[in-house]
């Protein structure tokens, strides 16, 4: 799948245009509330952005990874937050690439409108973390439908989802032939969990992200919402992560270039010992060198991206495109901050807010450490850690 520099601005103007309309104000009155953006989760939505990933046949645009990229990229780049929305375009990923055809036929459309909102993904447990293996949720079937216990945490967007790719474990780690053979995948229909055993707490956080931790007690789920195999789940899982991991990284790429235009800006206009802050090397340097690091990042975000809309395994570049991204995000922030002095500290110039929100991306959706575990073990041959 290829799409022309040109279509790509198209939809690069179009986001930008859309999201002129949420400025800074906007985000930060609902960071000081911990308010979900339901305007522009909304507005996303009916702009058919987060339905770019989703075939044509199935009512989205059938667009590739590279200009879901680009929506997110430039998302971010105008001062907005992907966070409230970005699930929505990959979390089907499980369903469209698993699915049954008629799973896929009974929800994508849906999604595609947004009918469905599917913005929670359930992996992540208090006691397992990174080892996503060693989650202790079981489904366990009985019937016509699987009994779900356990927890899950950092669910994010739980309280405004209806469903919920959920990963449990199916057969217990010792019964399994394989490994990551045992956790299934299963499309949690949320709204009527919640009234039989699901609870959904929120935790507030130092960014505004609407993220949750979530109970099953005896939560019943029917077996017709498996997707794919019984025990197959976290390849299934493992499999979406990659796309996850470059969405994300665009997101870093537009938060880069967002602090760098600040920082730029400022430097040029304010004067201190009469001359404009910018001359001197120590502002301008670390300015520049930041712009390095995103513009390195960048090309290792689209040829992953690029390298995935050509059907092609990519998960080296999308690992380390999302390290090297969340790190020019940050190399960005922090010297976005350096530059403006107090001023970086006054809520209404939003760089303490970016400042704050694009740190997760350094640990989320995963973090640093575990992606040199994997140059180093899955590239370079270097013995396991883990
Ligand atoms: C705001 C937010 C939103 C999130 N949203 C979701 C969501 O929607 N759904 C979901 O399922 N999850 C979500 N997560 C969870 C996220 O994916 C995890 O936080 C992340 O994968 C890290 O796991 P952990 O927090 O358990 O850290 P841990 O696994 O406990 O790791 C802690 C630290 O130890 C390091 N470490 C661990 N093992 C090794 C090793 N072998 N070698 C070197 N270093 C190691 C890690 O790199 C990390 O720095 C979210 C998290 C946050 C904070």
């Amino acid at each position: 799948m290829t799409i022309s520099t040109e279509e790509l601005e198209a939809i690069r103007d179009s986001v930008r245009a859309l999201c002129a309309k949420f400025p800074g104000e906007y985000w930060r009155d609902k960071d000081r509330d911990r308010a979900y953006p339901i305007e522009f989760v909304n507005a996303m939505t009916e702009a058919g952005f987060l339905a770019a990933l989703i075939p044509e046949e199935f009512g989205g645009s059938g667009l590739g990874l590279k200009a879901a990229c680009a929506i997110l990229e430039e998302t971010h780049k105008s001062g907005c937050n992907a966070g409230a929305i970005h699930a929505q375009m990959y979390t089907m990923g499980t369903v469209l690439k698993h699915g049954s055809p008629e799973q896929k036929k009974q929800w994508l459309p849906k999604i595609a409108s947004g009918e469905i909102r599917l913005q929670a993904f359930g992996v992540t447990e208090p006691t397992s973390g990174s080892d996503t293996l060693a989650l202790q949720t079981t489904a366990v079937k009985q019937g016509d439908h699987y009994v779900v216990n356990g927890q899950k945490i950092w669910t994010s967007r739980a309280e405004y989802s209806d469903f919920m790719v959920l990963l449990a474990r199916t057969t217990p780690k010792d019964k399994v032939a394989k490994k990551g053979d045992g956790l299934s995948v299963f499309m949690l229909d949320m709204r009527e969990a919640l009234k039989a055993g699901l609870t959904i707490r929120p935790i507030r956080t130092m960014m505004n992200h609407a993220t949750t931790e979530v109970f099953f007690d005896n939560v019943k789920v029917p077996a017709a919402n498996l997707i794919g195999e019984e025990g197959k789940g976290f390849r299934y899982i493992l499999d979406g992560m990659n796309a996850e991991r470059t969405l994300i990284a665009a997101e870093c790429l537009g938060d880069a270039q967002w602090f760098i235009k600040k920082a730029v800006d400022y430097s040029n206009d304010r004067k201190v010992f009469g001359n404009p802050i910018g001359k001197n090397q120590g502002i301008q340097f670390p300015i520049a060198r930041a712009y390095a690091q995103y513009k390195a990042a960048s090309l290792m975000v689209y040829a992953a991206a690029e390298k995935d809309d050509a059907g092609e395994k990519m998960a080296e570049e999308a690992n380390i495109g999302k390290m090297l991204a969340s790190e020019a995000a940050w190399a960005a922030a922090e010297i976005c901050i350096q530059v403006h002095g107090g001023f970086a500290f006054a809520e209404e110039f939003d760089i303490e807010r970016k400042f704050r929100e694009t740190r997760l991306y350094q640990v989320a959706p995963i973090s640093t450490n575990l992606i040199l575990a994997y140059i180093g073990q899955n590239i370079l041959g270097l013995p396991r850690s883990y």
